[in-house]
């Protein structure tokens, strides 16, 4: 068996976007010693690529605006099936969590009276989004890291050694986490360079892997997205809650394919974008649902008047929250009235100069002209409904982002809870800065109540983990990684896609089932250097996992709400949104538990009209003004 390179921290954060970055920076401000873990280069994480920006109530641009309107929002998008501490102190931190990003050095965009800008996005009732240009996410990063090697350096003058405290791993892959009597002991890897193995002592590991979109054929992420972090939680005894929830972001790409599912930022809306069907006419209006129909705009003219007064015009419904305009958008194609490549148009010319456009989409101007030959300054883009994100991930506590396993911690788009049944644009890039932060000082706590009785990692773990992960490259037959990613990609794609029904769901997971014992016997030719097949056939089983667990619970619930559309179960239930769905591991099984949603506080509550609330609670919750209990 070849050799593992062993190293002990204190905490291992596996993942370098936005949340892995604020949680080590953290960690390391209490004094763990710290490893951060990415399977891509330092630097290309999902946050990178974030375009429209981080929603914080600072009230620069709209003074009315504050944390409960921000909370009301992110329950409102999430169809109030958020854990609701998890909404609040979301929304109360964000605009903290914004500044400090300021002061480590994050250049925003300015007002003109000099204070960070702030930019419309769906479901957001005011400008909300600190943005920099459509390129919000590379500032952030650029800003995280910036204050990582600052640490280094401080740490250099003091120990001699800059990774003394923080150290990166990066173009490492973890594989399996290693517990010790169900206490989180480690982490288990390969350098994706050389192959060789790599354990990573540690009795605190924190997941920031991010999403799972690689499980869909048409999305909008990147390779890495292959649900890991997920998967590892699972295999850790872990529950992932909100499964059944996938965002498919309303404006992807459709043409060509070969960039089919990019993302076109929501700030093309927020920035005054139209969608128009084939016969130009602009559909949204005929979908605005009933829940919403009090604050969205009735006619053109009502829409085309909020840009320039929003205190006398409701919104324009292309800023309904992003399940709306997904499930509009797939009704205009699939009735006939699409676009010639199967989308429908998005154009910001009919309102914006060219000059505005380039100015302020500049990536968006740039990725079409390039990408697909279109001006965007004079014609309209073609766009159609992306997978783009997972609501569902590990189910954590609120306030520090402990999963159930003692030791294991998870924040950003691989935790549950936050988001609900839909996230609006925006909630995620200060989720990340919000539970990162939160995450880095439960660990320290978690830490701290350990004292010397640390977990050790047993031997026969380390063992088994090395021979899993050769298996593929020592088979002699087996099916090729490729062709089993095609499967998965396109099974979730048609049959739990943005429509589901329980007959197609099913068909899914016997599909999914029958998948397994291929990907468990999966073959790879060649050696450990530089391998991508290796490295597919190893994430293959994450996938699959994942994709079983979006299934089961698609299937469990009987209702619509959110990214998760049933046209067996057209309707939203009050019942229902009691219920949250809880996927763990039973064997090699995936079972699907039901869990009480957590129950929303009265002054929480109070910031709601009592007629909004008879759409989402049962008689019985609203009966005898017992909120409290819902
Ligand atoms: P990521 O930033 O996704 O980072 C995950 C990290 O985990 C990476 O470093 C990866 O290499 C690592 N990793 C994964 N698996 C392993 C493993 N097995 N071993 C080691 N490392 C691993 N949200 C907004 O709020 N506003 C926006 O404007 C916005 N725009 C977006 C635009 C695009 C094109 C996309 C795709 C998303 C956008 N989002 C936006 C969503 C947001 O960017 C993501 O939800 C968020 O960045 C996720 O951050 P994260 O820290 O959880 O994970």
């Amino acid at each position: 068996m070849t050799e593992t390179t062993r190293l002990a921290y204190d905490a291992v954060v596996i993942g370098a976007g936005g949340a892995g970055l604020r949680a080590a920076i953290e960690a390391r401000l209490h004094g763990l010693r710290t490893a951060i873990v990415s399977k891509s280069l330092f630097g290309k994480a999902h946050t990178v690529m974030a375009e429209g920006g981080a929603a914080a109530a600072l009230g620069n641009v709209a003074s009315d605006d504050d944390w409960r309107v921000h909370f009301r929002d992110t329950i409102r998008g999430g169809k109030f099936l958020n854990d609701p501490r998890m909404a609040e102190l979301h929304a109360r931190e964000a605009p903290d969590r914004i500044l400090e990003l300021e002061y480590w050095g994050a250049l925003f965009d300015r007002t003109e009276d000099g204070r960070i800008s702030q930019r419309n996005f769906g479901g957001h009732e005011y400008p909300r989004l600190a943005h920099v240009g459509d390129r919000t996410g590379l500032e952030m990063i650029r800003t995280l890291q910036q204050r990582i090697v600052q640490l280094q350096q401080a740490d250099a003058a003091e120990y001699g050694d800059p990774e003394a405290m923080l150290k990166v791993h990066a173009e490492t892959t973890i594989t399996e986490l290693v517990t010790d009597n169900g206490r989180v002991a480690g982490a288990f890897g390969y350098l994706r360079d050389s192959g060789e193995f790599l354990l990573l002592e540690s009795p605190v590991v924190i997941l920031a892997t991010g999403g799972i979109g690689r499980s869909f054929e048409v999305t909008s992420n990147s390779w890495e997205y292959t649900g890991d972090g997920h998967a590892l939680a699972l295999r850790a005894g872990a529950a992932l809650i909100n499964m059944e929830f996938v965002q498919f972001h309303p404006t992807g790409m459709v043409w060509p394919p070969s960039v089919r599912g990019i993302l076109v930022t929501e700030s093309v809306r927020g920035d005054g974008g139209v969608l128009r069907n084939s016969a130009g006419k602009r559909f949204m209006f005929d979908y605005v649902p009933e829940v919403f129909r009090a604050q969205y705009a009735e006619s053109e003219e009502e829409a085309d008047g909020w840009y320039t007064d929003p205190r006398n015009h409701r919104r324009p419904p292309e800023l309904l929250p992003r399940d709306e305009v997904a499930r509009a958008i797939n009704t205009e194609v699939k009735e006939g009235r699409g676009s010639p490549h199967g989308g429908v148009f998005l154009d910001v010319s009919e309102r914006l100069s060219a000059e505005e456009i380039t100015r302020r989409l500049p990536s968006m101007y740039h990725q079409f002209k390039e990408l697909a030959d279109v001006d965007i300054t004079a014609e309209p883009m073609e766009v159609g409904p992306t997978c783009h994100y997972v609501m569902g991930g590990v189910a954590v506590d609120a306030e520090t982002g402990a999963a159930s396993v003692p030791g294991l911690f998870a924040a950003g788009e691989v935790a549950g809870g936050m988001h609900g049944s839909n996230r609006l644009g925006g909630n995620s890039l200060s989720d990340l800065l919000v539970f990162g932060r939160r995450c880095g000082l439960g660990a320290a706590a978690y830490l701290d109540s350990l004292g010397a009785d640390r977990p050790a990692v047993p031997a026969a773990a380390v063992a088994e983990a090395a021979t899993a992960a050769t298996a593929p490259l020592s088979r002699s037959e087996g099916d090729n990684p490729y062709l089993l990613h095609r499967e998965i990609q396109r099974t979730m794609n048609d049959l739990v896609g943005i429509v589901r029904n329980g007959a197609e769901i099913e068909q899914a997971i016997a599909r999914l089932e029958k998948l397994d014992a291929r990907v468990a016997g999966v073959r790879v030719e060649g050696g450990r250097c530089y391998n991508p097949g290796w490295h597919l056939a190893l994430d293959l089983r994450n996938m699959l996992l994942v994709s079983q667990a979006v299934a089961r619970c698609a299937l469990e619930r009987e209702e619509s709400r959110g990214g998760h559309t049933r046209d067996d179960f057209p309707r939203m239930s009050a019942r229902w949104r009691r219920i949250t769905l809880a996927a763990r591991l039973d064997g090699s099984d995936v079972v699907v538990e039901h869990r009480r949603t957590p129950p929303m506080r009265r002054d929480l509550l109070a910031l709601f009209e009592r007629g909004e609330l008879e759409k989402y609670l049962t008689e019985e919750e609203l009966a005898d003004g017992s909120p409290e209990d819902t």
